[in-house]
C-alpha cells in the first residue's frame, strides 16, 4: 500500500525505434533558434542568449496518434523541431561534453496557440497557456544516438495534407545542440528523461481539424499526427 491519497499519475513515455520506451521527465523548448523563423515572427535574429520555455511531460502525443484541436484558440500553429532526449544528469555542462548527455533524438512538433501567445507577448505575460496545453507535443519515435550519431545538419521539414509548409536545415540553428545543452544546464540540472525541443525553421502556419501533419528530419525520422 502506498501513502498516495490519489492514484499517482502515469509516467509519460515515448516509443524507441527498435523497441523499449523512453520515460519523459520534463520538456524544455528553445525559442527563435532559426534566423528565418525569428524574422517571420518579427524579430532580429541577432545572436542573443537563447531563451527557454517548457511543456508538461504528459503533453506528448506518441505513435502517430491523433491530436485533439485544443480549446481557447482560433490560430493553432505547427512548429517542426529536432528533439534531444537527455540520458545523463548534468549541471554546468561544457559544450565539448554536451553530446555525452544525449541518449537519442526524435522529430517533434511544438504546437502553439499563436493567438494566445500574441496576447501574452503584448502584455508581457508568460507563454504557458500558448505553449504548454494538453496534447501540445506530438513526437515521433526516439532513435538512439548510439545508432545515428548526432545530426548537426540535414533537412527538417513539415507538410500539411501533403503540401510543404516548413523547410530548413538543422545547420541553420543559431544555437547548435551542444551549445543549447550547455546553456540550459547553467539554468537547471538536466536529468535523464528530459527532452529539449531545439527550435523551428520558417514556415509556421495555422492548421484546422482534419489536417494531417507530417514532419521529417533527415537521419532522425518522422512525426505524424492528424488534428481532430
Ligand atoms: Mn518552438
Amino acid at each position: 500500500m502506498s501513502d498516495y491519497v490519489i492514484a499517482p499519475p502515469a509516467i509519460p513515455a515515448i516509443p524507441v525505434a527498435g523497441g523499449g520506451l523512453f520515460p519523459v521527465r520534463r520538456i524544455f523548448c528553445i525559442g527563435r533558434n532559426y534566423p528565418e523563423h525569428a524574422r517571420e515572427m518579427g524579430h532580429d535574429p541577432e545572436r542573443e542568449p537563447p531563451f527557454f520555455f517548457s511543456k508538461p511531460a504528459d503533453a506528448v502525443v506518441t505513435g502517430g496518434a491523433e491530436m485533439p484541436y485544443p480549446p481557447a484558440t482560433a490560430d493553432l500553429h505547427h512548429e517542426i523541431e529536432l528533439v534531444v532526449a537527455i540520458g545523463r544528469e548534468g549541471a554546468a555542462i561544457s559544450v565539448v561534453d554536451a553530446l555525452d548527455h544525449v541518449w537519442g533524438y526524435a522529430a517533434g512538433i511544438d504546437m502553439t496557440r499563436r493567438d494566445i501567445q500574441a496576447i501574452a507577448k503584448k502584455q508581457a505575460r508568460p507563454w504557458d497557456m500558448a505553449k504548454a496545453f494538453d496534447h501540445s507535443a506530438p513526437i515521433g519515435d526516439i532513435v538512439p544516438a548510439a545508432q545515428i550519431g548526432h545530426p548537426a545538419s540535414g533537412m527538417i521539414a513539415l507538410a500539411v495534407n501533403g503540401k510543404g509548409r516548413q523547410l530548413g536545415d538543422l545547420a541553420d540553428k543559431v544555437w547548435p545542440v551542444p551549445e543549447a545543452i550547455a546553456y540550459l544546464s547553467t539554468l537547471v540540472t538536466l536529468m535523464p528523461g528530459d527532452l529539449i525541443f531545439s527550435g523551428t525553421p520558417a514556415g509556421v502556419s495555422a492548421v484546422e481539424r482534419g489536417d494531417l501533419l507530417e514532419g521529417v528530419i533527415a537521419g532522425v525520422g518522422t512525426v505524424t499526427t492528424r488534428i481532430v
